[in-house]
């Protein structure tokens, strides 16, 4: 039997979680009986133990000396010593300043802390240089907005926001310019249907092979 943690809400359906750690969470209403909730399960035994078997198998990202960390699609081996916080980009290296150079943890939010301040110019200089045809055909910029996402690379709101996933920096530059591109030709086109396609086309013609370089899982937290 699997083992699993209910956890009761305002809600209609059931629900079925597998975290990252392998744990399972089902949400279920108020009113579920166990025996719902426990058929529920059963009857996903095997998408959960797929689960599991794919978080397990993940890569994660290590946050120590030595460890490998991608980023604009380069990998940049981790090299941390003791001091007052910094990180730098050099050579092949990433290298981080901490007053706690073992701590993983430190070490992690320094990194995330410098990921965070490079996210905003690059992302924004993406957008510059892809803009201005959108503006010639009389669209205002929309504001950027850098977000962590955990299923999507970007959005265009209807209220003139950009959103861009904060990943991307892991990614090569040309995957960013495509999820750009991407959420720039949503401003003339808002489904994905031909006339978005044909937009994507002309504006990038490559954008096919750009978009495969986001299908590799390169940073797992
Ligand atoms: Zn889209």
């Amino acid at each position: 039997m699997t083992d699993y943690e209910l956890i009761r809400s305002k809600r209609r359906s059931l629900e079925l979680r597998v975290l990252d750690d392998g744990r399972v969470q089902v949400r279920a209403p108020q009113r579920a009986s166990l025996r719902m909730v426990q058929t529920f399960v059963d009857s996903r035994r095997q998408w959960i133990a797929d689960q599991q078997q794919r978080q397990a198998s993940r890569p994660r990202q290590g946050w120590q000396d030595g460890a490998a960390f991608p980023f604009r699609g380069q990998l940049l081996i981790m090299d941390v010593s003791a001091g007052r916080n910094a990180v730098v980009v050099s050579g092949g290296y990433l290298q981080i300043r901490v007053p706690e150079p073992d701590s993983e943890a430190a070490v992690r939010q320094a990194v995330e802390n410098w990921l965070r301040k490079q996210a905003r110019p690059l992302f924004e200089d993406s957008i510059a240089r892809q803009f201005p045809w959108f503006a010639s055909q009389g669209f205002s910029q929309p504001v950027l907005r850098v977000k962590k996402m955990r299923t999507r690379w970007g959005s265009l709101s209807a209220r003139g926001y950009i959103n861009l996933n904060m990943a991307l920096l892991h990614y090569p530059p040309a995957a960013l310019d495509y999820v750009v591109m991407h959420e720039l030709c949503h401003l003339q086109h808002m489904d994905h249907g031909p006339g978005f396609h044909a937009l994507m086309d002309a504006r990038m013609p490559d954008w096919r092979q750009r978009k495969q370089l986001l299908d590799q899982p390169l940073f797992q937290p």
